[in-house]
């Protein structure tokens, strides 16, 4: 009894083992009918080997091993050679050509030695053709290597070349010196999502089994990243997040090499894209500034659709809350130039409306930080004080303006205190908008009208003005009830891709 209960013990735990490297796997697109013939011989061989007798009469642990546990060791060390080093590269297909080369020659030796002498002969000429094919492979592996890196490094070239194009064609705005306080929408590209990652919070997609759907399900959407920047006549230049970088939307292997195996493996291939407009230093160039002398950076969270444009700002400041950064960075690379100049609110200024805790960052109530923890544990929400009004940048906490209707609409949390949080920190958010009628809400990925047309236009020149933000408020009551419901046209929908395969997009109705 007890050896049967430890035995299924182990089952459960082996199986969960092999769930979580399954997963790993498909993130990194390895096909599914692969995937399933790789996961029953994994299943049959910890069966086979607990219970050797479920396999057949004749079965024994030994022959397990031979039959299954050959099989799955080898398709273990290729898969594992497949998602990290990358099949798909020229020198890792030669080197594992040359490998299995080796492997036969070394197999032909052994045999030969145990054969006959006549058969011994066809044996050793075997090895000698195999092990040749594997040494003249094994050279070109590591001639290609060389080539392979030459390729990478012209494609970052060109996106140089070409970003440089992009700033010149922009012609650049000259820069206004006057009092007004102006903010600037900046659109670094877009992300790839899910549809119940973005909005699905309330039809199950929550928690580890949330996460898992993003895995698997191919309801795909892009989204935009947006990060803002503030031109203050006192308190200078500064951005509140810094969306996606160059590296990690086009050479996007390179860019998480340089960060530790985790979030390489977890992380999907084809997940940003970026025009050489949508990069953050074009757009501080076309707007007249320069990424260095942006002298602050407020990051909602650590996220690194957020947080990969501080490669460009090793000078800056950058204000987040600790329990994020206490909480692990998954991204180390996008932090390293300015891990050094982290500066953590003590969140000691008091309430704020309904928020408990808050921040008053300059001391003269210009721009308030507002503890927001839910998407992550240090997230935080910025309140920016402008000469007509308000805005409130809120980060990941909302992704859009329906995301306003909590109770209709919900992003993928990691559910548990996560979800509670979240749900709290909207509630916050909704009591801040509808204590003040000035303040309009400033999204990071915002995929319908409100970012497109409304705010891209409203801030054109920085400047919204009293019109513009009425204008704003007044969309987000064709949009919201008062008591925060969705209006009819604004529900979300996924609309497949006409094709049956790619990225599909959101209808409101
Ligand atoms: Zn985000």
């Amino acid at each position: 009894m007890l050896k049967t209960l430890s035995k299924i013990g182990l089952l459960v735990s082996a199986l969960a083992v092999g769930t979580v490297w399954l997963v790993v796997l498909r993130l990194k697109d390895v096909p599914v009918p692969l995937l399933a013939a790789y996961g029953l011989l994994l299943t049959g061989l910890v069966v086979g080997l607990l219970w050797p007798s479920v396999l057949g009469r004749r079965a024994t642990r030994r022959r397990v091993l031979a039959f299954l546990g050959v099989p799955v060791g080898l398709g273990t060390l290729g898969l594992y050679l497949a998602v990290v080093y990358y099949v798909t590269d020229l020198p890792v297909l030669l080197a594992l050509a040359a490998a299995g080369c080796l492997a036969w020659a070394a197999a032909s030796v052994l045999r030969g030695r145990r054969a006959a002498a006549g058969r011994g002969g066809r044996q050793s000429r075997r090895a000698f053709l195999a092990g040749g094919a594997g040494l003249t492979l094994a050279v070109l592996s590591g001639l290609s290597v060389d080539r392979v890196d030459r390729q990478r490094r012209e494609v970052l070239a060109r996106g140089e070349q070409e970003r440089q194009a992009a700033v010149r064609a922009a012609g650049a705005r000259r820069r206004i010196a006057d009092d007004i306080v102006r903010v600037f929408p900046i659109h670094t590209g877009d992300t790839i999502v899910t549809y119940g990652q973005f909005y699905g919070g309330l039809d199950g997609w929550e928690g580890v089994n949330g996460y898992l759907r993003t895995l698997v399900d191919k309801t795909q959407i892009a989204v935009p990243v947006y990060a803002y920047l503030i031109d203050h006549p006192r308190h200078g230049l500064m951005l509140v997040d810094t969306g996606v970088n160059w590296e990690q939307a086009h050479d996007h292997d390179g860019y998480y090499d340089h960060n530790h195996m985790v979030s390489r493996l977890l992380t999907q291939r084809d997940e940003y894209q970026m025009t050489p407009g949508q990069d953050l230093r074009v757009h501080l160039a076309r707007l007249g500034y320069d990424a260095k002398e942006i002298t602050t950076v407020f990051l909602t969270h650590v996220h690194d659709d957020h947080a990969g444009g501080l490669r460009y700002l090793p000078q800056a400041t950058v204000v987040l809350d600790r329990r994020d950064w206490d909480h692990g960075v998954l991204y180390p690379y996008s932090f390293d130039l300015v891990k050094s100049n982290l500066s953590f609110p003590a969140f000691g200024s008091g309430a704020f409306g309904a928020f408990p805790d808050s921040q008053d960052h300059f001391g003269d109530g210009s721009l308030i930080l507002l503890p927001t923890p839910g998407h992550s544990p240090g997230h935080m929400c910025v309140l920016l004080h402008l000469d007509t009004g308000s805005v409130l940048f809120v980060g990941d906490t909302l992704y859009t303006l329906p995301h306003l209707a909590v109770e209709q609409v919900r992003q993928t949390t990691l559910g548990g205190a996560d979800t509670i949080h979240q749900i709290e920190a909207a509630r916050r958010i909704q009591n801040l908008l509808a204590s003040d009628p000035g303040t309009v809400p400033l999204f990071a990925h915002d995929n319908t009208r409100y970012q497109f047309d409304l705010v891209t236009s409203a801030f054109a020149n920085g400047v919204p003005g009293e019109a513009g933000l009425l204008e704003l408020r007044t969309h987000m009551q064709t949009a919201l009830t008062p008591d925060w419901r969705l209006q009819a046209g604004h529900t979300p929908r996924f609309v497949p891709p006409a094709s049956g395969t790619g990225v599909g997009r959101v209808e409101f109705r």
